[in-house]
């Protein structure tokens, strides 16, 4: 089967300049949607058709598709930023279009040709480019999702699906500046056990993290950090993104993140840090971390730092931690500077005020 190509079908109904801007004065995070969407369907024994950029819009679904009853639904996220010269570039499309993959393989959906992903993220991107915000920090977030929309309730993999992307301008997600995070550490409730669906972006993974996280909110807390499942001691994630933990040891700088085990999300600002991390003359290690170990090294001064990571917020520090054994604080709470040098690299390289030596940007226009 060649890959099909995207017909480009331009909506007769744009937002006008004035209220594109209007729309796009603080932007927050997903509340408003570009004026175009793709969208691919597939079908058993026929494979992906063309797909479409078109009108961003509602889409029409039989009451009966099986994402509504069982749950087949994946999601990607990943960003466009502008550049110095005017232009647009993503950041590492092509990392995103693999996982994508990855996650479609464990709910037993079809694979996406990553051309594919990566073509329908530059139509998008080149057709809705006056909806990239400029400045420092603000970009356009790119949402992909898989859907099974196959009307039938037996329990088994559909036989339709819909590959739908679409697009959203994306402010500064702390605009008054970086603040630590206040987190809670669950003792009551696991994201993800081995042999499930941890590394899977999948949006079940989200709907049975809410209530945790809602929890967190009644302990006072803004985040809830998730254990392992078994021993329900080594950190894993903190919400929906990675953790960083950063330590001095003997007049070095150490980054410690858990290790992928297969119950957490590979992240791909996980990947690129620890690549960052290494050009900055940091040690960093993949390993296990328990909770008792982040109460000892905070104890003896060594761990001088924790934050999280990921595409929406790129990173969070950690300034306070609560649990059910005990509540302490990173760094008095403040944003430290290994957090803050990691997250000035990664977005200097993002909005390409530092030269692309890894190949990550993909530009667009
Ligand atoms: C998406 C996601 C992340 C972060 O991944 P990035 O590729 O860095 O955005 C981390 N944890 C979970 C659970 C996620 O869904």
């Amino acid at each position: 089967m060649s890959t099909p190509t995207l017909e480009i079908r331009p909506s007769d109904h744009p937002a006008s300049p004035e209220a594109r801007a209007q729309r796009m004065t603080n932007p927050g995070f997903g509340r408003m949607f570009t004026d175009h969407m793709v969208v691919v369907p597939y079908r058993e024994g026929e494979g992906w058709s063309q797909g479409v950029l078109k009108a961003y819009g509602p889409i029409e679904m039989d009451p009966a598709a099986s994402v509504l009853h069982y749950g087949q639904a994946i999601f990607e996220g990943f960003k466009a930023y502008h550049q110095p010269d005017g232009g647009i570039a993503s950041f590492r499309p092509e990392a995103n279009a693999k996982r994508f993959n990855d996650s479609a393989r464990r709910l037993a959906m079809p694979e996406l040709p990553e051309g594919l992903f990566v073509e329908a993220a530059t139509a998008l991107i080149r057709q809705d480019r006056a909806w990239v915000p400029t400045a420092m920090g603000e970009s356009l977030y790119l949402r992909p999702l898989m859907i099974a929309t196959e009307a039938a309730l037996g329990v088994r993999p559909s036989n339709e699906y819909l590959f739908i992307l679409m697009a959203s301008p994306s402010g500064a997600y702390f605009p008054a500046g970086v603040k630590p995070v206040t987190v809670w550490i669950s003792d009551d409730y696991v994201r993800a056990a081995p042999g499930g669906t941890g590394f899977a972006k999948c949006a079940g993974n989200y709907a049975a993290s809410l209530v945790a996280q809602r929890q967190a909110k009644a302990e006072g807390c803004d985040q809830v950090v998730w254990l392992d499942a078994i021993q329900r001691e080594y950190i894993e994630e903190m919400g929906g993104m990675n953790i960083f933990f950063v330590y001095q040891e003997n007049g070095e700088t150490v980054v410690v993140t858990p290790e992928l085990t297969g119950t957490l999300l590979p992240g791909i600002t996980r990947d690129s840090l620890l690549q960052l991390a290494r050009e900055q003359g940091f040690r960093a290690e993949e390993r296990k971390i328990g909770v008792e170990e982040w109460k000892k090294a905070i104890a003896e001064g060594r761990m001088t730092e924790a934050f999280a990571c990921g595409t929406a917020a790129v990173i969070t520090p950690i300034g306070h931690v609560k649990s059910r054994r005990g509540e302490w604080s990173v760094n008095k709470g403040e944003t430290g500077p290994v957090a803050a040098k990691l997250r000035e690299v990664l977005l200097n390289l993002q909005h390409g005020l530092a030269p692309d030596t890894h190949g990550w940007m993909t530009r667009i226009v």
